[in-house]
């Protein structure tokens, strides 16, 4: 049993109202640890170090040092890759055979590519005429952005957190971290990794709690936070937006989707079924790019809904240290409940059932876990609940389609923007479709294809602004136009 106290200003702090939450096995609902949760006065410290440190050593820091630090960062992840692979699991649930090929390597990838980015990144300059004949230089500066709150979902905790501390840090700013109350421990020993490899005090910060009057809503709404970067459910981030309006605090949100992928009939039938499992069951179905309405051209309809099914019932569940294992539970009680209701609503409608539909017979020891089964649907019509809201488990509706304008017009459908997976062996029509759907990140024979050089983020309610390579520093800092008359 572990126990997780607030990060600040480099050192443990207790909560000082002797709060403390329980983290839990997903996998067995079993109590792993004790979480302290932070209140407004441990909220305050956090910013507060986090303001001072930018200004400290973390600002006076030349640029080829911080760099050199957040190398370092990365390189003590990957020396301690075994304990932060058994935390992720254990807070999670997932398989270690994805943990260890996507989400601790990725949490040391975010912090080097955006520490190289950093130094290679130009800015513009214009020379102006002026009616004197001896012009003005102007030229632009990027500066911090300042202190930046981050605030974090469960379903890929060391991915998404690194993802955005990792720019923070390379552009010169100071954090705070409110990791998911369901996920605490991998931000814990981030922490740990900061003062071992002699990160500034200050730099980075970390208060656990939950979101609505907790350490979630006290850290987006400070008045002393001057950005706040989320990745978490829509609803979440119309909350943060509001109390971040009186302070005009700016945010980059990265939301909920409701992704589509299309199988056209011309397609790799093999490539679609093995990326179309993927992007449906991977994570247990907790990936926001994730697939969950699945289009299929209509003479490959059937064929394609009996292999999908196959694939659904071999998945095996398990403990996430026994390499057998290739599916893990869902993330809480909470959620599993959720999904259950989405299961029941489904029926309700009319749904079939091709597999899937409740909840597995597993071992004694796993039993108290939060498992269901992987589900796949057909038959519903295109406005029932399970088709349009985001349920973020195993399962998908598959319906058929006839024709190109047919199945954009149903991929858009749509509030969210996020991705799409188009399948198809035509080049013409892969590049039209690509272009007519509404979200940020369309893939064409692949899906969780990721160059974190490129621009990640989604349309609709899906996201507000782009992070990743250069795009990331739009938020990050500050541009600043000097102009010099000469
Ligand atoms: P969530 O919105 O419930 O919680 C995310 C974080 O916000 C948690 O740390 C939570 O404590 C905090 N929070 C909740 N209410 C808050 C409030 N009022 N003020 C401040 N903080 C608050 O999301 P989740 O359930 O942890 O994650 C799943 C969701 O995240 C799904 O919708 C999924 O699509 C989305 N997601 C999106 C991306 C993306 O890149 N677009 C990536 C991963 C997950």
């Amino acid at each position: 049993m572990f126990e997780i106290r607030q990060f600040i200003d480099g050192e443990d702090v207790p909560s000082a109202s002797g709060v403390t939450f329980e983290d839990v096995d997903p996998a067995t609902g079993k109590v792993i640890g004790i979480v302290h949760e932070a209140g407004r006065a441990e909220v305050d410290a956090a910013v507060a170090a986090a303001r001072e440190a930018l200004t400290g050593p973390w600002g006076r820091l030349p640029t080829e040092r911080r760099m050199a630090l957040l190398h370092q960062v990365a390189a003590r992840i990957e020396q301690r890759f075994d304990e932060f692979l058994a935390a992720e699991c254990l807070d999670t649930g997932k398989p270690a055979s994805l943990a260890s090929r996507i989400d601790i390597p990725r949490g040391a990838a975010n912090f080097r590519i955006f520490a190289d980015l950093v130094k290679n990144v130009p800015t513009e300059s214009f020379m102006l005429d002026t009616p004197d004949g001896e012009g003005a230089l102007n030229y632009a500066l990027r500066r911090p952005k300042g202190v930046i709150a981050v605030v974090c979902p469960w379903n890929l905790p060391l991915l998404l957190m690194t993802w955005k501390v990792g720019p923070a840090l390379a552009c010169g700013n100071t954090v705070v971290v409110k990791p998911s109350e369901e996920t605490p421990h991998t931000t814990a020993l981030l922490a740990g990794v900061m003062n071992e490899v002699g990160v500034p005090r200050g730099v980075f910060n970390v208060v656990h709690g939950f979101g609505p009057d907790s350490a979630g809503e006290y850290l987006a709404g400070h008045p002393g936070v001057d950005g706040v970067t989320f990745t978490g459910e829509s609803i979440t981030g119309s909350a943060i937006m509001a109390g971040c309006a009186p302070h005009v605090t700016q945010v980059s949100f990265e939301l909920g989707g409701k992704n589509p992928g299309i199988v056209f009939a011309d397609c790799d039938l093999d490539k679609a079924l093995e990326g179309t499992m993927r992007s449906v069951f991977a994570n247990c179905g907790q990936v926001c790019l994730g697939t969950e309405r699945v289009y299929v051209q209509r003479p490959l309809f059937d064929d394609f809904v009996e292999r999908l099914a196959k694939t659904a019932e071999e998945l095996r569940p398990g403990a996430w240290n026994d390499e057998t294992t290739t599916i893990g539970p869902l993330i809480s009680a909470t959620h599993r409940a959720k999904v259950l209701g989405y299961y029941k609503q489904a029926l309700e409608a009319g749904a079939t059932v091709v597999t899937g539909g409740g909840v597995p017979d597993l071992p004694d020891d796993l039993a108290g876990g939060h498992w269901v089964q992987p589900t796949i649907w057909t038959g519903l019509a295109d406005d029932a609940a399970p088709v349009r809201e985001e349920i973020f488990g195993p399962c998908c509706h598959v319906r058929p389609f006839d024709d190109e304008d047919e199945v954009v017009a149903l991929a858009n459908d749509t509030r969210y923007g996020l991705a799409g997976a188009v399948w198809t062996e035509n080049l013409a029509r892969a590049h039209r479709v690509a272009a007519r759907l509404e979200a940020g990140i369309v893939w064409v024979n692949s899906w969780f294809l990721r160059d974190l050089r490129t621009p990640f983020g989604g349309m609709k309610h899906s996201g507000i602004g782009r992070e990743g390579g250069v795009h990331s520093f739009e938020f990050y800092t500050e541009l600043k136009n000097v102009c010099i008359k000469l």
